[in-house]
């Protein structure tokens, strides 16, 4: 009898990666500073491994599922953003040269990979097998997944989230939204069907970058997000690991004030390393 299959965390960092290149300020130079990977979640079942968002880090994702004895059955995509999708490359003949791998991607990203290089040469050399999906799919014998779209800035493709489902247990993946209204189908509601919920936590704070434009932020901030989801049940609330944390975010530090503000919210923060059981 295999092992109940489970998710394992592989990157918490917003797409720039922690730390983020050009970033002179103390969050990211240091002896002190611990880095992070972008973000990413493997599903794993049967010594098989499906990643959600394959982003510039990539190569440490898989360094980490091979340390495992887990082989890369295939890739779920989000959105066309950098943090997402651009370890697509590592697949290419200069590098793992893959064959026929499986990439879901929502109907406006796989557009946007057919008809774009260097996605496009994935395709034609026989690298991937780009699998347009609205709906849900199969993944291996017991893991099903379902993208649902999320309003997000949509320069390239719609942005869709995640919800993988096992035979017992299930997990939701959104990192990049706009905000959490405008859904179709409520966060509310999905916290109340899933198990775990990995949301979008780039910025803590309207505070953290005073020079831009608040407005232009299009993310919900951990302080929206906290008082948006304070009145929920206890058991909802626990579901949450807040993810995909800008350089700039304090939740990179277990020790600063606004992680122990999370964790005293009933909330938690998603590390590199967590697993959550998808089995019975
Ligand atoms: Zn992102
Ligand atoms: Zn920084
Ligand atoms: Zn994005």
């Amino acid at each position: 009898m295999a092992a109940e299959p489970y998710a394992l965390v592989l990157g918490v960092a917003q797409d720039g990666g922690h730390p983020q290149p050009g970033c002179h300020q103390a969050c990211c130079l240091g002896s002190e500073v611990r880095p992070h990977l972008t973000t990413c979640v493997a599903v794993i079942d049967d010594g098989r491994a499906w990643l959600l968002d394959v982003g510039p880090d990539f190569p440490h994702h898989l360094a980490r599922i091979d340390a495992l004895g887990v082989e890369l059955a295939g890739v779920l995509l989000t959105h066309a953003h950098i943090g997402h999708y651009t370890g697509l490359v590592f697949l290419g003949r200069e590098a793992m040269n893959t064959t026929q791998l499986p990439v879901w991607a929502a109907p406006g990203m796989s557009a946007f990979l057919a008809s774009n290089g260097p996605w496009n040469q994935l395709i034609t050399a026989g690298n991937i097998d780009l699998r347009q999906t609205d709906g849900t799919i199969l993944l291996g014998s017991r893991l099903r997944a379902e993208a649902f779209q999320v309003p997000h800035r949509d320069e390239y493709s719609e942005t869709v989230g995640w919800r993988v489902e096992g035979p017992g247990h299930s997990l939701l993946y959104v990192p990049d939204t706009d905000s959490w209204d405008g859904w179709d189908y409520p966060i509310e509601q999905h916290l109340v069907t899933v198990d775990v919920a990995l949301l979008d936590a780039t910025f803590f704070s309207s505070d953290e970058l005073p020079d831009r434009d608040q407005a232009a932020i299009a993310h919900p901030t951990v302080v929206d997000s906290l008082r948006r989801f304070a009145p929920l049940e206890d058991t909802a609330r626990a579901k949450i690991r807040f993810t995909h944390l800008n350089h700039t975010n304090p939740l990179l530090r277990p020790d600063s004030d606004e992680y122990i503000r999370v964790i005293r919210s009933g909330m938690g923060v998603a590390a590199e390393g967590d697993t959550f059981e998808l089995g019975r």
